[in-house]
């Protein structure tokens, strides 16, 4: 089979990788939907030889099939797979980490934090970017049967990652929550926080992303690059600013946005990847009394949550995707998305 690689500086290479067999504890899966995310641009724009470490999750022995958004049917099964773990024609997705299975994190099913270090598809292991994709069965979360493929894949990383978020700062129908960065994540958060309930303010410096924040509801939306946008939110909630702030921008500018913005008692979430921030510490968190939460991704049961949430809601999660290529079309498709304007891609295969 040809697998997506992300060969360093800004490259996609088209590899033949041999077909994966199952072995024990194990199931492969035909992969009909693998989404692009935000954090696939770390390894993408890295150095060559440096995209499997881009992201500081270790790294790969050789090159590795992208792709941490799978989303298939069980096509085969191995030794010891109990069939209430999956069955062939199961719809499914995967939570794209393995970790030891024993220790505290794994068995509260955070294999990503796992002990031991863990294997993250797509980045460190073979991802969904090919026709076939192997798995242990511990990994796989079923797939309700209203949802769509796409929506499934957007589920296990971009859609779950804002799902995980505002579950963690318990947002309600009560707050007011700014989002900056409205890419994948911060527009999944859009529409989830909508759905919740909340009052959304969105921030990115495109256009197109600011319109598609306000299509999915957002009440208002900035250009985070004005110079007073700190006061433009407070203008927008009564001086006081916001209750929630969420980072899903991973710029400095936009963590400091979102500290400043929030208001007295408030919580910060940040998800957005990468880099670092400078907070003036006494005005802008201990005079308020902030909280600021980290927020990485999510639990298996989590994954399954998230997708409940959305089924019995009915939210249109796949109006999230302006673009839906083929494997063929992998360069295209991701020098598109690193201009950081479009909506969110997605392989179908
Ligand atoms: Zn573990
Ligand atoms: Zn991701």
């Amino acid at each position: 089979m040809r697998g997506v690689v992300f060969a360093g500086e800004r490259q996609i290479e088209l590899m033949d990788f041999p077909d994966p067999a199952p072995g024990p504890g194990e199931v492969v899966l035909e992969m009909k939907a693998s989404g692009m995310c935000g954090s696939d641009l770390g390894p993408y724009r890295a150095p060559k030889g440096g995209s499997s470490s881009a992201l500081g999750l270790g790294a790969a022995a050789g090159p590795v099939v992208a792709g941490h958004e799978p989303c298939g049917v069980v096509a085969a099964i191995g030794a010891g797979v109990e069939p209430r773990q999956a069955r062939i024609g199961d719809r499914v997705m995967v939570h794209h980490y393995k970790g030891c299975g024993l220790c505290p994190h794994c068995r509260t099913g955070w294999t990503q934090m796992c002990d031991s270090g863990s294997t993250v598809y797509g980045m460190t292991g073979h991802g969904g970017h090919a026709a076939l994709m192997k798995v242990p069965a511990s990994t796989l979360v079923p797939l309700p049967e209203s949802l769509s493929f796409t929506t499934g894949a957007a589920i296990s990383c971009g859609t779950g990652t804002a799902y995980g978020a505002l579950r963690r700062i318990d947002l309600s129908g009560n707050d007011t929550i700014v989002i900056f960065g409205q890419g994948p994540v911060g527009l999944s958060a859009t529409q989830l926080a909508r759905a919740m309930g909340a009052r959304v303010l969105a921030l990115d410096p495109s256009p197109e992303r600011r319109a598609r924040a306000c299509a999915f509801g957002a009440f208002a939306s900035l250009d985070p690059r004005g110079n007073d946008t700190i006061q433009a939110i407070r203008d927008l909630t009564h001086g006081r600013g916001v209750d929630l702030a969420l980072d899903a921008s991973g710029t400095p500018e936009g963590r400091s946005g979102a500290v400043r913005s929030a208001r007295k008692w408030g919580t910060v979430c940040f998800v957005g990847e990468g880099g670092n921030v400078t907070i003036d510490v006494s005005p802008e968190m201990l005079r308020k009394q902030l909280t600021i939460v980290a927020s990485w991704t999510f639990s298996t049961v989590g994954q399954a949550e998230c997708a409940r949430f959305i089924a019995e809601r009915g939210i249109a999660v796949d109006d999230l995707f302006t673009d839906r290529w083929s494997l063929d079309q992998a360069a295209e498709a991701y020098r598109l998305f690193d201009r950081q304007t479009a909506g969110k891609g997605v392989f179908l295969m």
